[in-house]
């Protein structure tokens, strides 16, 4: 299995070339497929949004059996989340984790809102999402930011995934001992719908 900078700079081609515009040919072929049948190797674990525009496959320019993805409104890291990482990593043997945040999450927005006060009622469901966003994103309405909402909401998707990237590196016994013995690496990063590009902006090893 390949280490998690290798894995990183994988990434980083890939979201080049999807910026460019250049597509791989063989992400989903016929061949591909057959190839990947009975044995799966993902280099690199992505815990994303579920945001139907950032789909990982796509904007990292992979294929079939190169990404271990879960998606999950706000990228929110609540035990289910945690424990398929744990299994990928474990199970794998993959060594990069990305939490991948996004530009305009509507997740983030609804977060804010009800912080503000401005939201519309919800279902207990969505409030478990929301509940989980908040903590990381509450301090900010006690800074300048409140009074620019572009910022605002920039600087809180940047926060809830820096938070959940420390979730996963510290709220899991099994994580953080891949991460002491095995050289397991967990990044936080963003993508910009209006760019495409994705900039890993912490934990980058
Ligand atoms: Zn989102």
């Amino acid at each position: 299995m390949i280490d998690a900078r290798q894995a990183l700079a994988l990434l980083q081609e890939g979201n080049r070339r999807f910026v460019g515009g250049v597509r791989s040919h063989d992400t989903a072929s016929e061949a591909r497929r057959a190839f990947v049948a009975n044995e799966q190797t993902p280099f690199a674990i992505v815990l994303g949004c579920s945001d139907a525009r950032v789909p990982a496959e796509l904007i990292f320019d992979q294929g079939l059996g190169d990404l271990f993805v879960i998606r999950v409104a706000g990228n929110i890291v609540a035990p289910s989340q945690v424990g398929s990482v744990e299994f990928a990593a474990e199970r794998f043997g993959t060594r990069l984790v990305v939490v991948l945040g996004h530009t305009d999450c509507g997740a983030i927005q609804a977060t804010l809102e009800s912080l503000q006060s401005r939201g519309q009622p919800t279902s207990r469901h969505i409030d478990s999402i929301v509940d989980r966003i908040r903590p990381s994103v509450e301090a900010l309405l006690d800074t300048e930011l409140r009074n620019d909402r572009a910022a605002l909401a920039h600087a809180a998707v940047r926060a809830n995934v820096r938070v959940a990237a420390n979730q996963l590196r510290h709220g899991s016994r099994v994580l953080e001992r891949l991460i002491e013995s095995e050289s397991l690496v967990v990044v936080g990063a963003e993508y910009s719908l209006e760019t495409g590009k994705v900039d890993f902006f912490e934990g980058v090893p």
